[in-house]
């Protein structure tokens, strides 16, 4: 694949952005993290416009800005709050949320946080 046959690809198709190649394989938006595989782009080369739209439905990705909408989302996450007693003052209610761990095989580690004294802590 020559590079100036797929130059109109290599833009995000989220943001407009160059994309770079990360490898061989995959490109990625370095804005917004926008990722195109390099057979995508060898494919549609000489094909119609894409649009966002049909980019996002055919990878099935959620973009992480919409440019529609405007700024980011704010979003204001409403944790669950539980009994649970926080081991720092007694208190007995605490919200709680959970984190995917770094190590993939950890899978979610479930977090409390004192709705008191927000000492955070878990099981
Ligand atoms: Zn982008
Ligand atoms: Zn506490």
């Amino acid at each position: 694949m020559a590079f100036w046959q797929a130059r109109d690809f290599l833009f995000c198709g989220v943001c407009g952005t160059l994309l770079t190649f990360d490898s061989i394989q995959s490109a990625s938006c370095p804005l917004c993290g926008f990722k195109r595989k390099a057979k995508d782009i060898e494919g549609k080369e000489t094909r119609y416009t894409v649009t966002a739209e049909d980019i996002r439905r055919e990878l099935k990705i959620e973009p992480f800005v919409t440019l529609e909408s405007g700024p980011m989302e704010e979003v204001v996450v409403q944790r669950p709050v539980i009994r649970r007693t926080c081991p720092e003052c007694n208190h007995s209610k605490a919200e709680y949320y959970t984190r995917q761990m770094r190590s993939a095989d950890e899978g979610e580690t479930t977090f409390y946080e004192c709705t008191k004294c927000q000492h955070k802590f878990k099981d």
